[in-house]
């Protein structure tokens, strides 16, 4: 919640701000006499009728006291201009006829008004339908400014939540999506593959050598690496629902749905390749190597009764023989 709308909270619900647009001074003056000991009310006059929208919207008044016959304007147009105009059309009009007219009592409820009172009407009478208007027109004014309130609390916890949301399916690491994020979009995503018969290939990705690089460069060097194997396995992903994941340690995952073997392979082959373009220096497994990945491939069409560990244990299959084979390079699983 903002201040400004704290600060209509604290507005002083018996306060009132009246003004009375009428062409005699002499009414203004009688009314301003009426009112001159009455707490909290705040009178404000407007002789000219063509001045009495631009001295609301300045003033705000809580209660509008609207004469009637006024020379060059009727009263009652100018009560239907206060219900178009956004800041005014809320805001309590009491009329002030010159006599107990039904037919001019009734055009001026239809036009707007909200009461009706004779000119000049005893001060009592004036000053609790005064009250009435205002408080009521004030209790308005707060549950609208709640509900703005409302609005605002509660868009900011839908973004609040989007924020959880994303933080607890990230590593803290490298940003990827973490173990507990890759293994319920495998679900799903299996599940979407035994639906619609569709290929889904699973990519484990393992840093080789990550051990030795560990021992020689330091443990924040090694993490430092790893951010860059993450940044080449997220440009790796090229659609929206390639899914790009750090599976434990220094190992990766990226999911890749809709895919056949043929087209893992061709992601999974420019990977390696690019994270051995980083030229990343390391001591393993020779003085001036660079640092390599190896990666296990695995693709399945799912079939109902089998699930998606099976996928898994496939591409780790794979990435046991491309570690075998002599690492940087991908093994089919
Ligand atoms: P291989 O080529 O067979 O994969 O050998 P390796 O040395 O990479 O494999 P091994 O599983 O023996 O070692 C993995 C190392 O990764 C050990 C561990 O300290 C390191 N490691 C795991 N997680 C992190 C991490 O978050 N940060 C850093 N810096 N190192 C990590
Ligand atoms: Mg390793
Ligand atoms: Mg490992």
């Amino acid at each position: 919640m903002n201040e400004l709308q704290l600060d209509d909270f604290k507005t002083d619900e018996n306060a009132a701000m009246v003004l009375l647009v009428d062409d005699q001074a002499m009414i203004g003056e009688a009314v301003r006499r009426g009112l001159s000991n009455e707490e909290n009310i705040d009178f404000h006059f407007c002789a000219d009728p063509h001045q009495a929208i631009a001295h609301a919207v300045r003033i705000k008044p809580t209660v509008i006291l609207q004469d009637l016959v006024m020379p060059g304007l009727d009263g009652l147009s100018l009560v239907r201009e206060y219900r178009n105009h956004p800041a005014t059309k809320d805001i309590p009009i009491i009329v002030l006829s010159t006599k107990e007219d039904p037919l001019i009592k009734s055009a001026a409820f239809a036009a707007g008004a909200n009461d009706y009172l004779v000119k000049l009407p005893d001060n009592i009478e004036l000053v609790a339908r005064i009250r009435y208007h205002s408080r009521s027109y004030m209790t308005l004014l707060q549950r609208d400014a709640a509900y703005r309130a409302l609005r605002v609390s509660q868009q900011q916890l839908l973004d609040t939540n989007l924020v959880l949301q994303r933080l607890m399916n990230s590593d803290g690491l490298t940003g990827l999506s973490n173990r507990r994020h890759f293994d319920e979009y495998m679900e799903l995503e299996w599940r979407r593959s035994l639906r619609e018969q569709s290929q889904l290939s699973l990519l484990m990705i393992d840093v080789d050598y990550f051990k030795t690089y560990n021992d020689s460069f330091g443990h924040l060097e090694g993490d430092e690496a790893l951010r860059k194997v993450a940044s080449a396995i997220r440009e790796a992903s090229a659609r929206p629902s390639d899914l790009p994941a750090r599976y434990g340690g220094e190992e990766f995952a990226l999911v890749l749905p809709n895919t056949s073997q043929g087209g893992a392979r061709l992601v999974a082959e420019k990977l390696r390749m690019t994270v051995e373009a980083l030229k990343i220096p390391h001591i393993s497994p020779i003085e001036g190597s660079s640092l390599t990945i190896s990666i296990g491939l695995s693709t399945v069409t799912p079939t109902a009764g089998s699930n998606c560990r099976e996928l898994i244990l496939a591409a780790d299959k794979g990435l046991y023989l491309a570690k075998h084979n002599g690492r940087n390079q991908v093994g089919i699983g």
